[in-house]
């Protein structure tokens, strides 16, 4: 069994530890931020991860991380049951008309509570340590397992600790300093795709007086320049969101309490939300970029020793809530590489860069297809119809595909279809449209167009006063 030390105990480091623990591996975790996980029912007041950006932004796990964790590691689901998570279904009212329904149930909870239900797995297991308040500073390097590719061995602390490994994880997060670190100790720089996702939140979380769910809004819904985010989660507490584009600088007001508040109240269903109680002051967030790395170039690892998880690995635009379904997926492709592969790193680097390429480099792109549409539609609102075309090469697609995603809230099959294919990862947007039935069923469809919310003039003047 190997001695692994996992870099960051976010979703995917502690993922990671749990799956590595279970196959009898000696794992070490080490993270910056300072605070010991606190129990569940504590981790939302007491918990403060500098680390974790979006800490405190909504968040969803989808049916493919629930049958994950359902598989591999059941104890997190029934941790998260235990800490009053919520679940509901993306079916809505066909949910009791399909077998299985459970397969389109979603999971959601506070991060905080998530990752306070983690660690607890965490420290259950025997043979997995997390040092907190331990800041990593690079990469140790040995003798090389291929010529020319640096051969990790370890990692080295800020306070300059060598920390020895047979292999090293990297889920330092979307901001990893990874590919910095490969620099460092001479390695090939790693192919690396970066723009900004173009999308801002602004978000704040409420609770019900008695702990009863407030979840009159599931999701998100389009309001022209504007979406709102609305997730039930544990304990009777809500994420409510207000999304818009970087781009809109007409929305900066937002930042502040009381026009966040006034815009809520003007979106159908927002004042729902405001009479609640706000557990969290107003949070925002942008700068969010698309990244992908990928440490196999022209055939060949870049590094052996050390491989990237999760957002480590590959990050977008949350809205579609698959950063940590995506990185659930990313750790059980590395245990399998692992126990394939341990004794020779070369064939352990190709092998899980095979696995995620065929497995969840599809789904990075189809995310960033999704989204560059979404942007330049919203775009198309701020800029009253005079939108950039040059992000949208496929428009005929994106429409056929929104007139499926409206046609599938009064079509069973299709429903089933176009909500396996975006939270199960069955079938990417590019292979639901080259059904020819699913086309044909489009072309008949007369998108609907207008929404209920405010006009852009309206919801200026209410960000104006
Ligand atoms: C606004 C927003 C909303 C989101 N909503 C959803 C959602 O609804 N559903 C969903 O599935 N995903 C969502 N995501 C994505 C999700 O948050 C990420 O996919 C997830 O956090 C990835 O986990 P990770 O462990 O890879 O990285 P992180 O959670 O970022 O963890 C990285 C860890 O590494 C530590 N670290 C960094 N550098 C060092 C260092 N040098 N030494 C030691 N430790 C270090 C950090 O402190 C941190 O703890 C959202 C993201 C954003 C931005």
């Amino acid at each position: 069994m190997a001695r692994i030390v996992v870099c960051g105990a976010g979703a995917s480091g502690l993922t990671t530890a749990l799956l590595l623990a279970g196959d009898g591996h000696e794992v070490a975790v080490i993270e910056r931020d300072p605070m010991e996980a606190p129990a569940p029912s504590h981790a939302w007041d007491a918990w403060e991860r500098r680390g974790v950006n979006q800490f405190r932004l909504p968040h969803l796990l989808l049916p493919r991380w629930r049958h994950e964790m359902d598989a591999a590691l059941p104890q997190v689901s029934a941790g998260l049951r235990a800490a009053g998570a919520y679940c509901a279904s993306f079916l809505g009212p066909f949910r009791e008309m399909v077998p299985d329904p459970e397969r389109f149930d979603i999971v959601t909870a506070r991060r905080p509570v998530l990752d306070a239900v983690l660690a607890a797995c965490v420290g259950d297991c025997a043979n997995v340590t997390i040092r907190r308040g331990v800041a990593l500073a690079g990469l140790q390097v040995g003798t090389s397992a291929a010529p020319g590719i640096p051969n990790v061995v370890g990692v080295v602390t800020e306070a300059g600790e060598a920390i020895p490994a047979d292999l090293v994880v990297i889920a330092t997060g979307r901001r990893s300093p990874f590919g910095r670190w490969l620099a460092d100790i001479g390695a090939r720089p790693p192919h690396e795709e970066i723009e900004d996702s173009g999308f801002v939140y602004y978000g704040r979380h409420f609770r019900s007086g008695d702990g009863s769910p407030l979840d009159k809004i599931i999701g998100m819904k389009d309001y022209g320049s504007v979406s709102l985010l609305a997730l039930p989660a544990d304990n009777g507490a809500v994420g409510v969101g207000i999304i818009g584009t970087s781009a809109d600088k007409a929305l900066l007001p937002l930042r502040q309490e009381p026009v966040w508040e006034r815009v809520l109240a003007a979106l159908p269903d927002g004042d729902y939300y405001l009479e609640a109680e706000p557990i969290s002051p107003l949070v925002f967030m942008g700068g969010l970029e698309d990244r992908y790395r990928r440490f196999v170039v022209d055939d060949q690892p870049v590094v052996t020793g050390a491989v990237a998880v999760g957002d480590a690995w590959a990050a977008t635009n949350p809205s579609l809530g698959r950063g940590i379904s995506f990185a659930t997926m990313h750790c059980l492709l590395l245990r399998d590489a692992i126990r394939d592969h341990l004794e020779d790193p070369y064939q352990l680097a190709l092998a899980f860069d095979g696995a995620t390429e065929t497995t969840l480099t599809p789904w990075y792109r189809a995310t960033l297809w999704h989204d560059r549409h979404k942007l330049a539609d919203v775009q198309a609102e701020v800029t009253d119809g005079t939108t950039d075309m040059s992000s949208r090469q496929d428009d005929q697609g994106w429409t056929t595909f929104k007139q499926l995603s409206q046609l599938a809230f009064s079509d069973l099959d299709l429903a089933t279809r176009m909500v396996a294919g975006g939270t199960w990862f069955a079938e990417t947007p590019e292979q639901l449209l080259a059904d020819p039935d699913l086309t044909a069923k489009a072309a008949g469809h007369e998108p609907g167009g207008g929404h209920e919310g405010p006009s852009r003039s309206e919801l200026l003047d209410l960000i104006n006063g």
